[in-house]
């Protein structure tokens, strides 16, 4: 038969490989035999992610969270500090305590402003990680600085790009070390399958390679062709929902009902310099997050909006609401909640693929029943 040439790469679903004559290895001199240690539809997805990230090497996981702790065990040891982003994914933070506590490494956290990263990073910080853009007040950091002086102290940096996507940002050419994604939230963008990814510059490290394979957190097949398949729309995707999120947050901002708007697409947003310096297009991404005023009217507009669901995640099809203050911020203490602006009154929004014109008028009817 001659040889099929499908237009995809197939998907293999398997747990093993024949081991028959010399050992298979793939281009980064690993072998192929078991597929928690290599895939080829999981190498597949890295190829591509790398691509789009403008890295050398990627390696693919069955969460964002799988890849930040495989760099954790990878990298921390007893005596290590690590400097995290005060405002950051809740379970980042929580795994690093955790770890921290049981292992000896001291964890220090920074409010997400350079000055304030760099100020806590000293000789005995092994790792700094942020996130490009911070969840849920979409504060922009300057990578470029963080970079500066973890380079001076030959400190890893870690950026957690999952927010603004290769798009709008590729950390790497600004002097990061690592990035990370949740390949969950824009990446794979349908709400239906969870990935993540650890991607970087310069040779293969096989030690981090055999980090993933030791704590199994390598993704399934089936997973990684779901997330390659998603990948291919992308660009389509992010661009509608972040056209779409920043003519929301110009309708919010405003809204009587509304007290604050965060998204750094607004000219007023603090933000907003950084943002332009760094991102390469004239996007800021597709969450927005505002302010109803208190904990009551945030209870009430969560029940009365209608096409847009309450539920944990983001950057997927549909449009997506959470309360920050009892998610993705309940690591941290009200004292820190309140210097990062994370109040009571905060929803945060992210738009989908939805006509813009239904969105905004299911906003407008749940703000109408706000006090
Ligand atoms: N990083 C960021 C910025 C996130 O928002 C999340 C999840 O919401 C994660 C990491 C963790 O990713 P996952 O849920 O895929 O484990």
């Amino acid at each position: 038969m001659a040889r099929l040439k499908p237009l995809h790469e197939p998907l293999y679903l398997t747990a093993v490989f024949r081991q028959v004559g010399e050992a298979y290895l793939t281009p980064r001199n690993t072998e192929l035999k078991y597929s928690r240690e290599e895939n080829p539809t999981v190498l597949n997805l890295e190829n591509k992610l790398a691509k789009l990230e403008g890295a050398d090497n990627a390696l693919a996981f069955n969460s964002g969270i799988a890849a930040i702790a495989t760099l954790y065990f990878s990298f921390l040891e007893a005596g290590d500090e690590a400097v995290l982003s005060m405002e950051g994914y809740g379970t980042t933070i929580e795994l690093a305590r955790l770890i921290g506590r049981r292992f000896g490494v001291k964890i220090r956290l920074a409010y997400p402003r350079a000055e304030d990263i760099v100020e806590e990073i000293n000789e005995r910080t092994k790792l700094v990680l942020i996130e490009t853009m911070t969840n849920p007040t979409l504060k922009v950091i300057d990578v470029r600085e963080v970079a500066k002086r973890c380079r001076e102290v030959e400190t890893i940096l870690v950026v957690d790009n999952t927010f603004v996507t290769p798009l709008l940002y590729k950390p790497l050419k600004d002097g990061a070390n690592f990035v990370v994604h949740s390949l969950t939230k824009y990446i794979a963008g349908h709400n239906d399958v969870l990935g993540g990814a650890i991607l970087w510059n310069g040779e293969f490290i096989h030690d981090l390679w055999n980090w993933r394979r030791r704590l199994g957190g390598i993704i399934q097949p089936f997973d990684a062709w779901m997330i390659e398949r998603g990948m291919r729309t992308l660009e389509v995707r992010f661009e509608r929902q972040s056209k779409n999120a920043q003519a929301i947050a110009e309708f919010l901002s405003e809204h009587p009902k509304v007290k604050e708007v965060h998204y750094p697409g607004l000219e007023d947003d603090p933000y907003h310099e950084i943002a332009k310096k760094l991102f390469e297009r004239d996007l800021y991404g597709g969450v927005v997050s505002f302010d109803v005023g208190n904990e009551s009217n945030a209870i009430v507009f969560l029940r009365s909006i209608k096409k847009i669901f309450p539920s944990p995640s983001l950057g997927g099809v549909e449009s997506i609401v959470t309360y920050p203050v009892k998610s993705a911020a309940r690591y941290i203490n009200e004292e820190q909640r309140e210097a990062l602006g994370i109040t009571e009154g905060l929803i945060r929004l992210s738009v989908g693929l939805e006509p813009l014109d239904e969105l905004l008028e299911d906003l407008d009817k749940a703000l109408e029943v706000v006090k």
